[in-house]
């Protein structure tokens, strides 16, 4: 009984507008939004330096934040909640299905200000493969989702958000050709990965520092999240940076005004990736090592013409098309790097593959028991297979698993 009479007073609450009360109340140093800005799909289609050539036009210390799945209680409440505690906006890319089960969280999201959009309606991981019409219908479902939880058009904003980042250029072209923004992203979090609140927070800062700006990609039906975000929202305060609110270009609200390079996706802020090095003597100069290649670290077939990552074990994975891959788009590796070489006879060469062999194994804890009288002389009688280098005790402990063994390098030392 209780517990309705509380959701009815949070309904009343709700609808004789507790968003713009709590929006007057906005707590002194709260972080607040910087700066609202229209885009308009027609002059640019897709956004998110993750995978295309534009982003949203940002300028330093500007971050842009994005949820997806939801909407999902109690984790997009509590996101809510907080995003309300520092008067920020956000814009909630909702799927549609989860929309049709709490249409009363869709329209308090829309109520308290944030940009409603739109990731298909059951979230399908095959939107890089699917027929153009699968792909239609998936929007377009949503799109009426979204409808019928807040009963009009212009609550809805023209943005999409593909699931899984998974890609494709007929879907784009529909998208575009229907005045849709298709939506990727500057950085993630990797808030679905089952990492905690902690690593949550680490890794969405981090990235933000080494990029400078842009758009946040988290999931605000993850507990990890919702307890991360306070604290996310915490440090980019703590370190400068604003929340930029984004909108679609009405009549009303005409598009913002942005010098085009603004709009070029950056791939890193030069001198964020790596510390810098120090240039310890430039004697000679080592040339310019290129950045690994993903093969070195176990990517295989990396470059082809697309390739997913799998990122998630359920939610989201990335396409990475050639050419646009944020690591293959990276700077050399640090160029500054120089040591003088000394001179060669000091130098020792590189030990041969002969220097190191598996030889028989040996039990150690059995080696002084065989160095004592009748056992030793048992022992060395019964094998002989002339590895372990010069050992006078003569004994042959039994085996019992590998031991690395430092053969006598040849030609190599004095002693030869
Ligand atoms: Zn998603």
């Amino acid at each position: 009984m209780r517990k309705s009479s509380v959701a009815a007073f949070l309904l009343a609450s709700m609808m004789i507008g507790l968003g713009s009360a709590a929006a007057a109340e906005c707590p002194q140093g709260a972080l607040g939004v910087s700066r609202t800005i229209a885009v308009d799909p027609a002059d640019h289609p897709r956004v998110g330096s993750m995978q295309y050539p534009e982003s949203l036009p940002l300028r330093d210390h500007e971050v842009v934040l994005t949820f997806d799945d939801g909407p999902l209680p109690p984790y997009t409440t509590r996101i809510l909640d907080t995003l309300a505690s520092e008067c920020v906006k956000a814009t909630f890319f909702m799927v549609g299905r989860m929309v049709r089960g709490y249409p009363a969280l869709v329209r308090r999201i829309y109520s308290e200000g944030h940009t409603v959009a739109n990731h298909s309606q059951t979230h399908p991981f095959t939107f890089h493969k699917m027929t153009v019409e699968h792909a239609q219908q998936e929007i377009e479902q949503a799109h009426a989702s979204l409808l019928s939880a807040l009963g009009d058009e212009k609550a809805i904003s023209p943005f999409f958000r593909v699931p899984g980042l998974l890609r494709q250029d007929s879907v784009e072209q529909w998208l575009a050709a229907h005045h849709y923004m298709t939506w990727s992203v500057d950085f993630l979090a990797d808030d679905w990965t089952h990492i905690n609140n902690k690593e949550v927070a680490k890794r969405a800062i981090n990235r933000i520092e080494a990029r400078g700006r842009g758009i946040l990609l988290l999931h605000d039906i993850q507990p990890a999240t919702a307890l991360a975000f306070p604290e996310i929202l915490r440090e980019l305060k703590v370190r400068g940076y604003k929340i930029v609110h984004v909108v679609p270009a009405t009549a009303d609200q005409p598009k913002t005004a942005a010098e085009p390079e603004l709009w070029a996706a950056r791939h890193s802020r030069e001198d964020k990736i790596w510390p810098r090095t120090v240039v310890m003597s430039v004697e000679n100069a080592l040339p310019v090592l290129a950045a690994p290649a993903p093969q070195s670290f176990g990517i295989e077939n990396f470059g082809r013409p697309s390739i997913r990552i799998a990122l998630a074990q359920t939610f989201e994975s990335q396409l990475i098309s050639d050419g646009q891959s944020p690591l293959t788009s990276m700077p050399p590796w640090p160029q500054q790097l120089a040591y003088s070489i000394p001179a060669e006879e000091v130098v020792l060469p590189a030990p041969a593959a002969y220097n190191f062999r598996y030889s028989r194994p040996y039990h150690l804890g059995d080696k002084s028991k065989g160095k004592k009288g009748a056992t030793a002389t048992a022992n060395a009688g019964k094998t002989k297979d002339g590895t372990g280098g010069t050992s006078s005790s003569g004994s042959r402990p039994r085996a019992v698993g590998h031991q690395l063994t430092v053969m006598r390098p040849i030609g190599l030392w004095p002693w030869r």
